[in-house]
């Protein structure tokens, strides 16, 4: 399954934060054949439809969608140097989909800042500058061999011209993220370029920060167009260790927060690795498969078993919104909102699906 990589500077609260992934027990109950690694965090895409198929379909339990974590540990700047853990560092970050970076906007005297002082774009571009100069090092590999087989082959064109595009960003400092619009990825897409993964930003910070409107506003806009998400790694910690829900609104409230930041973080994770969900419901779960966004009708079916894909005849669709109004299946089928579509249908976020297919 598709992963992000939480990377960040030493003490910004990255190992706070990831304990707060790993202490959730969502795999453990619903999984309970996964093998969890323990550089992997999982946390559980929070959905409140879920709860209401299973009310509506008398489901024994539901299983939400899910985000995994990769805890990426190593130093950071000279990374791009390749000496020992910087190797590995840019190695694991290859493995990840997408890169989440934590950053420290929180203010303590106790803890110390590598830097000095909290300095938001600073600590961007520390870790942007490894990853740039990670893939000025392969595009220059791989200059010569494209100019070659460019000469060669008109249709190998576009990967030389893209390449040397890339470089000129990359050199301009800017990570090709950033300049998505400027570049064909796919062209680029067997160099396995790190700034062309989606970056995600993580603030951690204090109550001051999550309750000061305009200084988030100001950190989203420095972030754009990745995802921003802000929250307290110590209180995420700690919210883990409540087992009511009045003491858990109670400290978000003390701290200004409608919901745990581990919601925010699952959805934000979830929107940058280009996924969404359908749901189905029966008896015996309700549950919310997660699939890339622009699936097709086959495509989902055959996440939940390779032979529906296989097999796949169509897909009744019903749309959460309608069901609900509806009060039940029959209900909504005999208002006509239920739908059959066909192996070319693009599923929608809120999709109710039954799949009927050949075995
Ligand atoms: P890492 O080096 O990035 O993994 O950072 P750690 O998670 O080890 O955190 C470094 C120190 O900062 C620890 O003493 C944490 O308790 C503290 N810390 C982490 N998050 C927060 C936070 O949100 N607020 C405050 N005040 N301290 C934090």
């Amino acid at each position: 399954s598709l992963t992000l990589g939480i990377v960040g500077l030493p003490n910004v609260g990255k190992s706070t934060l990831f304990n707060a992934l790993t202490r959730n027990d969502v795999l453990a109950a619903n999984y309970p054949f996964a093998t969890i690694e323990p550089n992997v965090g999982v946390v559980p895409l929070p959905d409140p439809r879920l709860d209401k198929l299973a009310e509506l379909f008398h489901s024994e339990k539901t299983v939400p969608a899910v985000v995994s974590f990769v805890d990426i540990a190593g130093i950071v700047k000279g990374a791009s140097e390749g000496a020992g853990l910087g190797n590995k560092f840019l190695a694991n970050i290859r493995e990840a989909n997408a890169i989440c970076q934590v950053i420290r906007v929180f203010d303590d005297p106790d803890v110390v800042h590598v830097d000095g002082r909290i300095d938001p774009s600073s600590d961007i571009e520390t870790i942007n500058t490894e990853l740039i100069l990670a893939d000025l090092q392969t595009l220059d590999k791989a200059l010569p061999r494209l100019e070659k087989e460019a000469r060669t082959k008109k249709e190998n064109k576009p990967a030389l011209d893209n390449a040397q595009k890339a470089k000129e960003i990359l050199d301009a400092g800017r990570t090709l993220f950033q300049a998505q619009k400027e570049v064909d990825f796919a062209a680029l897409r067997e160099l396995s370029l790190l700034t062309t993964k989606p970056f995600l930003y993580v603030f951690n910070a204090d109550e001051s920060v999550l309750t000061d409107e305009a200084r988030r506003e100001e950190l989203t806009k420095l972030v754009a167009p990745a995802d921003a998400v802000f929250l307290d790694a110590k209180v995420e910690a700690e919210l883990l260790e409540l087992d009511d829900e009045e003491s858990v609104r109670e400290l978000l409230e003390s701290v200004g927060q409608p919901e745990p930041g581990l919601y925010s973080l699952a959805r934000a994770g979830f929107h940058t690795l280009g996924l969404q969900t359908y749901l189905t419901a029966g008896p015996k779960e309700s549950r919310a498969w997660t699939i890339p966004q622009g699936a097709t009708a086959p495509q989902a079916a055959g996440v939940i078993h390779t032979d529906f894909e296989r097999g796949f005849i169509k897909a009744e669709i019903v749309s959460f919104d309608d069901l609900m109004e509806a009060g039940s299946m029959a209900a909504a089928r005999a208002a006509g909102k239920v739908r059959m579509e066909g192996k070319d249908y693009v599923m929608a976020d809120g999709d109710v699906v039954e799949f009927r297919f050949n075995v």
